[in-house]
């Protein structure tokens, strides 16, 4: 009995702290959503194709001077 009141808490508890993890629909790049189909892949991101994914790292360096 007091060990399945322990187990629920602790179920709760880590559904509680679960890092919300969404998954990337839109590139980083234009913001358009991205197509099963066409897409990208760079460094763990999705992007529609190299041209935005260059367009992304132009802004990431740029922000990172600032
Ligand atoms: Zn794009």
């Amino acid at each position: 009995m007091a060990a399945d009141a322990v187990n629920t808490q602790q179920a709760a508890s880590s559904e509680k702290t679960k890092p919300l993890v969404e998954k990337q629909s839109n590139c980083l790049g234009c913001g358009k959503p991205i197509k099963k189909i066409k897409r990208y892949y760079r460094n763990g991101k999705f992007y529609c194709n190299k041209r935005c994914w260059r367009k992304a790292l132009d802004k990431s360096k740029e922000e990172a001077k600032q």
